[in-house]
């Protein structure tokens, strides 16, 4: 089966979780089918391949993604945080989720002079990458792209990463 077709099969969509009004995408049937997670994964690096020296993915779905697709590249991995996680000195970006607001933050001394590709599972508002984006290229890095497993098209998270290459497994109205 292709990537798109096993995420497709593996993953669950549940209403009004976890607040009403949300449609969540869930993909621990992924995570837990281990020639599903590889196909998946290599999926998620083959169009940016060659093209980055660092994965980096928000916490916390996103580190379980970013780590295998690093590992696997031969990467670092660089995890962005939820506050009060990482000793200073680290950069912050705050920005809105599809529920809540939040912030990420990134310790500065690993991370400058990089080619920084991004990875989540879902792409909703767009929000998440686009502080990402921020606080990497903040940080001194060049990000060169996103990858994520499932984009919510209708949510046009595309516009808030305008001019950056996102790659998306499966795209869903
Ligand atoms: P955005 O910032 O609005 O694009 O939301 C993306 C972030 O929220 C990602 O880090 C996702 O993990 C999480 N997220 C948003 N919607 C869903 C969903 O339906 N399932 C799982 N995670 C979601």
């Amino acid at each position: 089966a292709s990537a798109a077709d096993l995420v497709r099969s593996l993953t669950t969509t549940t209403p009004d979780f976890p607040t009403p009004g949300i449609l969540f995408r869930d993909l621990s049937g992924v995570f837990a089918d281990g020639a599903a997670f590889r196909t998946v994964v290599a999926a998620m690096a083959e169009p940016f391949a060659g093209r980055f020296d660092a994965v980096a993915g928000a916490e916390a779905r996103g580190f379980l993604f970013a780590a295998a697709l690093a590992h696997s590249a031969g990467t670092g991995v660089l995890p962005l945080r939820k506050p009060g996680k990482l000793p200073p000195p680290v950069l912050t970006e705050e920005y809105d989720l599809e529920y809540g607001s939040a912030e990420l933050q990134l310790r500065t001394s690993v991370a400058s002079g990089l080619r920084v590709l991004l990875v989540d599972d879902v792409l909703a508002t767009g929000g998440t990458l686009a502080a990402a984006r921020r606080l990497l290229e903040k940080a001194g890095n060049v990000v060169v792209g996103a990858t994520v497993v499932i984009e919510l098209s209708g949510l046009g998270g595309r516009a808030a990463v305008e001019g950056l290459e996102v790659a998306a497994l499966v795209a869903e109205g």
